[in-house]
């Protein structure tokens, strides 16, 4: 779709809807919720697994989100996140990161190298140092004081597609194809405590040096215990600047139900950019509640998402497409 019919699709939508005024939140009871996780993509099916354990067994959502993800940074075969993910353009996988809880307290790991679990590096920054984010080799230095171990990600089959890619050298955003789909997870506990975590290598063959949104507080992932969660995948650039997840949760604060809220931001998001023929951006949001939503430009993003009364569902998000 060109970007005069995207817009004029979003004018139409933006009229069709309208942020509610806010509501007063201070009147529900969070001591009683019912546990739930969301996160994005298939893969998103295999960490709520896990976190959905945690969470049904009355534990902390900040573990919930930080196990889950860790399964799917760990397995090779998931070529978007941790060992095994695509490398940048010079062969090097490089991962990005984050996590926060529900007083606000987050860490995360930027251009980090040779760290199968970044996700459990970010949650250490944000428990044992006095700062929120490091990168590089100062990021990679702080894991292996901690005894995380200095591992290869890159495998033979990276290695072997990196080598062909070489040959075009030709760097464009694929939408849809998993070359790129970070996991990002959201969970509220039984006692009513919000957290999130968002782990990928990034776009493939990226720069090297590139950091996209997604250990950006407020890009990739945000929340606010008074109001819900969110968190992004996509192109991280449009997220950033957008400051996507950020945004999200701010329409939730003005009254707007997550799945409103999500649209809302993707509109934002198609008006700040001019090249939409190759934009995505997807959204996961979860309020206070335990109310859910997603939303994405294009079709073909979906999400998992784990309750009591519903199990384990793959299911497809809305989209403007
Ligand atoms: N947002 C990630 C990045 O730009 C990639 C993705 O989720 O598709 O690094």
């Amino acid at each position: 779709m060109k970007r005069r019919d995207f817009i004029k699709k979003s004018t139409l939508f933006s009229s069709a809807y309208a942020l509610p005024k806010s509501s007063n939140r201070n009147d529900f009871d969070l001591s009683n919720s019912e546990p739930v996780v969301v996160s994005t993509w298939d893969h998103g099916l295999l960490a709520n697994r896990v976190s959905w354990d945690i969470l049904a067994a009355g534990g902390k959502s900040l573990d919930a989100v930080e196990e889950g993800v860790r399964v799917v940074e760990s397995d090779p075969n998931i070529r978007t996140v941790g060992m095994g993910g695509y490398p940048d353009r010079e062969g090097i996988v490089t991962l990005d990161a984050c996590i926060m809880d529900y007083e606000s307290n987050c860490g995360s790991v930027a251009f980090l190298r040779d760290i199968v679990n970044p996700i459990s590096v970010a949650r250490k920054v944000m428990e044992e140092t006095p700062h929120v984010m490091l990168v590089g080799q100062g990021a990679k230095k702080f894991a292996l004081k901690k005894g995380f171990k200095e591992t290869n990600l890159l495998t033979d089959l990276s290695r072997k597609e990196w080598n062909s890619w070489k040959i075009s050298s030709k760097y464009e955003s694929i939408i849809n194809i998993e070359n790129h789909d970070t996991i990002s997870s959201l969970a509220l506990s039984g006692d009513g405590r919000l957290a999130g975590a968002c782990t990928t290598s990034g776009s493939a063959y990226k720069m090297h040096g590139r950091v996209g949104d997604s250990p950006i507080i407020g890009a990739g992932l945000f929340l606010d215990n008074q109001v819900g969660a969110a968190a992004a995948t996509g192109l991280g650039e449009a997220v950033i600047k957008s400051s996507g997840s950020a945004m999200v949760v701010e329409a939730m604060r003005n009254g707007a139900s997550p799945q409103d809220a999500c649209e809302h931001v993707i509109l934002r998001i198609l008006k700040m950019n001019k090249q939409v023929e190759n934009l995505q951006v997807g959204f996961i949001a979860l309020d206070i509640r335990g109310n859910v939503g997603a939303f994405s430009i294009k079709k073909g993003f979906n999400y998992a998402l784990s309750n009591q009364k519903r199990g384990h569902l793959l299911l497809p998000a809305n989209c403007l497409e």
